[in-house]
């Protein structure tokens, strides 16, 4: 059966796998996407190579058929492998056993993935075409071109899953307040790489594992990827005194703060310098809106509704979900966009708010409580 046109904006990991999922229903999809194609240029994704892909991102990767594929190409995480200052490392499962366990995946090899997959079920792809503008009232968008041409195109019910800086946001708040407030976490992040090991070691450091140093105030996290390096994430205060990423400005400041906080890390990163000096300071924020959609026009989903911290490793996770949840609702016989997105927003809203909320309180748990013996030995006693 043929159902209705739909047009998505961005063709991300949230886009890409609703775009799928919504040409095998039976929707004429269309996604504009601002980037070049991936899989013609190679990924340009711009922050965190690699993704924990936990059971509620899985269970949405099932759905679409998909999870076999990305599994293939993911490294099983079995827990946290903590390493406290001059302490032993020690590490501390997710569950029993491997039933209970995560998954690194890198972003750019899954976004290339669900892009087929879209591909493969009839979504019409836009590549290298920016949303700039969007009229709810004639129900047009304007998008530019890679050379900056313009031109419009008819867009009845839109779709933005147009992560956290969402265009589409910024045209459908003009429409009508949305409600939007962005909190700023105060702390940002820099990516850094351990290569791949040495000799028969494919990994030089255990590959099972999400990797944390906690620090108390701050931290750093490892994620393997499959062809044995590692990417390691500095999370740090923005600004304020030291140590932040206003007083490390430079590699060799930086690098002496390794010296003393992470000692038994800043070996394994040979190329410190380079990634340090060359690589920006991504910033961190929760963004909650009152109202995801106008009526029928126009929804937000993913990022663009609801961008999170990471530290849950969970936007991802629950955007996927999102996309099983608003498939369902537009395909179900008798129910108008309109209603299916005011629905949409009423099943997810308390899960996203719920998902942020505890986002940022694994943020203290991840650097600081871990490395807390009495929580150490609560969870010892199955208190977790
Ligand atoms: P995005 O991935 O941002 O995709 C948006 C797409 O829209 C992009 O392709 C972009 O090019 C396109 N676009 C933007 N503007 C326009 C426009 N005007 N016109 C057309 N196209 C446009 N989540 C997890 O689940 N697990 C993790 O371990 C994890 N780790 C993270 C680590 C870090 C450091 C960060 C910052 C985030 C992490 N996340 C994690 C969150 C995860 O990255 C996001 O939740 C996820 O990328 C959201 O997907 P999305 O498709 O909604 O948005």
């Amino acid at each position: 059966m043929t159902r209705q046109a739909i047009t998505l904006i961005g063709g991300g990991l949230v886009g890409a796998l609703l775009a799928q999922q919504l040409a095998k229903r039976g929707f004429q999809v269309e996604i504009f996407e601002k980037r070049p194609d991936p899989r013609r240029v190679g990924f340009t994704g711009g922050r965190s190579i690699n993704l924990a892909l936990a059971e509620r991102g899985l269970q949405a990767l099932r759905t679409a058929g998909l999870a076999e594929d990305v599994l293939q190409r993911a490294v099983m995480m079995r827990g946290r492998m903590v390493h406290p200052l001059g302490g032993t490392s020690g590490l501390q499962r997710y569950g029993v056993d491997d039933s209970e366990v995560i998954w690194s995946v890198s972003r750019g090899g899954l976004n290339m993935l669900l892009l087929d997959a879209a591909e493969a079920a009839g979504v019409k792809m836009h590549f290298g075409q920016s949303l700039v503008a969007a009229d709810l009232h004639s129900k047009r968008i304007v998008l530019a071109d890679e050379n900056g041409t313009l031109h419009q195109h008819d867009a009845p019910a839109l779709i933005g899953a147009d992560g956290a800086g969402s265009a589409l946001r910024a045209a459908m708040d003009d429409y009508q307040s949305l409600g939007i407030r962005v909190e700023s976490l105060g702390h940002g992040y820099k990516e850094l790489e351990i290569p791949p090991g040495t000799g028969s070691e494919r990994f030089a450091i255990e590959p099972h594992a999400l990797h944390i140093w906690p620090r108390g105030g701050y931290m750093c996290i490892a994620l393997p990827n499959t062809e044995g390096s590692f990417t390691v994430t500095l999370f740090l205060p923005a600004h304020g005194p030291h140590p932040s990423f206003d007083t490390l400005t430079d590699a060799a400041a930086a690098a002496s703060f390794f010296r003393q906080d992470f000692p038994d890390l800043l070996p394994l990163i040979p190329r410190f310098a380079e990634d340090y000096d060359s690589h920006p300071v991504g910033t961190l924020s929760t963004l909650y809106l009152d109202r995801w959609h106008v009526d029928g026009r126009a929804l937000l989903i993913g990022d663009a509704a609801h961008a999170i911290v990471p530290f849950h490793g969970q936007g991802m996770n629950c955007g996927f979900e999102d996309t099983v949840v608003l498939a369902n609702l537009l395909a179900e016989a008798g129910r108008d966009t309109g209603d299916a997105f005011a629905e949409f927003q009423r099943i997810r809203q308390p899960n996203a708010n719920a998902i942020a909320a505890m986002a940022l309180e694994n943020y203290i748990e991840m650097r600081d409580s871990v490395a807390d013996p009495h929580y150490l030995a609560k969870r010892e006693l199955g208190a977790r």
